[in-house]
């Protein structure tokens, strides 16, 4: 048998010699002046920046880039250089990969899935740091046969854990229709083994964006993925030299390799595990990259997981359609004294689904009773909001919108394999039990299809929204006697934290003062603890020494002051999972915002991307600022500097979400009328002077705010 390092050598050799191939031809072709830039990153050839620190803009950058990255395919039996080795393969990869995108931005036409998008890094952070992604695995080449191949990756989808496909297993996959994507968390990379550069970019950006390890430094980069990515490959056998020597740059980072080609690899302990029996190949990786999964088990025909949380059930896929546009729908969560609940009951008031047509829409509502001695009010919403997140976990069940309006979708697979009204409330029972076992001791279901009754206890359900609403709107950050801290995203941006309050939500806008406070009481030695509010610098601008003495603790003493509501002084820091970014725009003396989903450009000149490039890592850089949607539209954003009346530009579509909280709070702070509007948007301009011009015929208050830097 050749040896293991003789392997990863000529697989080396053989990747670079493509490269070098590719990158002539190309050059032959564009010429060395040709632009060259990866879509929607600002963080260009990320393999390239990781290992080099290099800035590639053109065809000749690449070019220079290679000829360095040659210099780390050495072929010295040193581990560190066989390491080295592997790594620069990754960079071979990576030059021909962005040769095809040289030629225009979207090589794939939508067959693969190719490049990554920042966006796509950032969607991540919040699933991985609650661990709903416990992990992510490429699989390369083609299984023993098509079900094998489905069997591993469904196996690891409703486990929660994110599979990149390199290679032939595509098409096995394909021949089985099995549904792919970025939102249900298989994603088709590409059909050749160099296609792995996208991979790597995407941990390294990852690494870059919440962990804000800086260009070249490779150490930093290793200990990062080591510790914090638990990724792992599978290898199908044949696996050949090219794959052995990308194997060696995966180890490197930490990832090891299972495989079931016993007549060519060797044994490597902790980093080449042999497993003949494909079947088994979930078990041995989990274990070699010590990835612990925790199981509910709920009594539904379908499957379960966090995977099928983006999955889209479509029109004609459908067989039960609730619709709250045309008919009675709601959802609640309503606290009972504990004699008045038989635990585990889930009973369904009117017809079941089979009554339904095929297709049909429908009314629909759910109850959840929940009782338990430390059991608050307050917690009704943020268990309530969570149906959302545990109903679309439910393969076939596409669950959109909130309280009295929902829409939700129940594809005729599922219904086929037995999926029934009661179902639903046996996902909101487990789920609930499980999540919230500290404040809830018993939990029943009711399930309402019957028009009648499902008019009755809307109305009723519509009142206790109301009490809600009114309790939510008494609740600012003067009128409650603590705030809360969150450090959930620790684990990849070790030194971020965010203070919630009333008012100002966490930057992933998942986390609410109201959850902060539920997660602080289900779990007091968890990631949100009470942050007391007595000592006071400047209520004004948000200043008090306890906040800043709990960023200081939090933050491992890497920050030391924070103003709550500032963007230039000492503001909040980010990690890298913020819905929104706003940054200083000179001109108009205002900001602009931008949401993670816009693609367009912004009137800085930077895309969201770019703009979500200047702050995160958990460091402060005043001008640029993460934060949630719904901190938009609160009297506290911006309050240092004057206040929401700075925003001058904002995608229609965030616009359109915030509008009315917006205009409400400028009513009451300026008392100007209609102010959303006077914000610009893509459809008016993203260019700085149209900006300024819009502005002024809007007479847009800004323009009259005192000078912001
Ligand atoms: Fe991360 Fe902040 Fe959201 Fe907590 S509140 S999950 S720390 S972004
Ligand atoms: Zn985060």
């Amino acid at each position: 048998m050749k040896k293991l390092f003789d392997r990863v050598f000529d697989g080396a050799d053989e990747m670079f010699a493509l490269a070098q191939k590719t990158i002539d031809e190309t050059i032959a072709e564009l010429g060395e002046s040709a632009p060259l830039a990866m879509p929607n990153t600002a963080y260009g050839l990320a393999v390239y920046s990781a290992y080099l620190a290099k800035n590639i803009n053109t065809l000749g950058d690449l070019k220079a880039a290679f000829e360095e990255a040659k210099a780390w395919n050495r072929h010295d039996p040193r581990l560190k250089h066989v390491f080295s080795t592997g790594m620069g393969t990754f960079m071979a990869a990576e030059t021909i990969e962005a040769c095809k995108y040289a030629k225009g931005p979207d090589p794939y036409k939508g067959e693969y899935h190719g490049h990554l998008t920042d966006a796509e890094v950032r969607e991540l952070g919040v699933p991985l740091v609650t661990d709903d992604i416990p992990g992510f695995v490429v699989i390369h080449g083609a299984a023993p046969s098509d079900e094998e191949a489905i069997e591993l990756i469904k196996g690891y989808q409703t486990r929660g854990i994110f599979v990149f496909l390199l290679g032939e297993v595509i098409e096995q996959a394909r021949r089985k229709e099995l549904n792919m994507g970025f939102p249900v968390r298989v994603v088709a990379v590409g059909p050749d083994i160099w296609q792995v550069a996208h991979i790597i970019s995407f941990v390294y950006r990852a690494a870059m964006i919440f962990g804000a390890v800086q260009p070249g430094d490779r150490w930093e980069f290793d200990d990062y993925t080591f510790y914090r990515i638990h990724a792992f490959v599978n290898a199908f056998d044949p696996v050949s030299d090219i794959v052995v020597a990308c194997g060696a740059g995966a180890i490197a980072m930490g990832f090891p390799v299972i495989t079931d080609d016993e007549k060519d690899m060797w044994r490597v302990p902790k980093s080449i595990l042999i497993q003949k029996d494909t079947a088994n190949f979930i078990e041995t990786s989990l274990e070699a990259r010590d990835i612990k999964i925790k199981i509910t088990n709920i009594d539904i025909p379908v499957a379960f997981s966090t995977a099928f949380e983006g999955e889209i059930v479509r029109k004609k896929d459908m067989r039960i359609d609730v619709d709250g546009s045309k008919f009675e729908t709601f959802e609640l969560v309503r606290t009972a004294e504990l004699h008045e609940i038989e635990d585990h009951c889930i009973e369904l008031i009117g017809p079941d689904f089979d009554t339904f047509e095929a297709g049909s829409s429908i009314g629909f509502g759910m109850i959840a009773e929940v009782g338990g001695k430390n059991m608050q009010s307050d917690f009704e919403p943020v268990f309530e909001r969570n149906f959302h997140n545990f109903l679309n976990c439910v393969e076939g069940v596409m669950h959109t919108g909130q309280r009295d309006v929902l829409r939700i979708r129940v594809s005729s697979a599922a219904y086929d394999a037995g999926f029934r009204a009661k179902h639903f409330g046996e996902v909101l029972y487990a789920k609930i039990m499980s999540e919230y076992d500290a404040v809830v001791d018993k939990c029943q279901v009711t399930i309402i299809t019957d028009p009648d009754v499902l008019k009755k206890e809307r109305a009723d359900a519509k009142k206790l929204y109301d009490k809600r609403d009114e309790r939510l709107g008494s609740l600012t950050d003067e009128s409650v006697e603590v705030f809360y801290n969150c450090i959930l995203c620790q684990s990849f941006s070790p030194s971020h934290v965010c203070i919630v309050t009333p008012e100002r939500l966490g930057l992933c806008g998942a986390v609410s003062w109201l959850d902060a406070k539920a997660t602080n009481q289900l779990d007091p030695n968890g990631p949100c603890q009470v942050v007391t509010k007595e000592r006071v610098i400047d209520e004004n601008i948000g200043i008090w020494e306890d906040v800043n003495e709990c960023v200081f603790k939090s933050s491992h003493g890497s920050l030391e002051q924070v103003t709550l509501y500032s963007i230039m002084n000492d503001p909040m820091t980010s990690c890298g999972c913020f819905e929104c970014i706003c940054g200083i725009e000179p001109f108009s003396n205002g900001v602009v915002i931008v949401n993670r989903e816009h693609q367009g450009m912004t009137p800085l000149g930077m895309s969201f991307a770019e703009m979500a490039s200047m702050t995160g890592g958990g460091v402060q850089t005043p001008g640029f600022m993460g934060h949630g949607k719904q901190f938009i539209s609160s009297r506290k954003f911006m309050k240092a500097e004057g206040g929401p009346a700075r925003i001058v530009w904002m995608p229609k579509a965030l616009k359109d979400l915030v509008r009315p909280k917006l205009d409400r709070t400028a009513q009451d702070l300026y008392g100007i009328e209609g102010f959303t509007d006077k914000i610009a948007d893509e459809s008016v301009t993203d260019e700085a002077e149209a900006l300024l011009a819009y502005l002024a015929e809007q007479a847009h208050p800004a323009l009259e705010m005192e000078p912001l830097i």
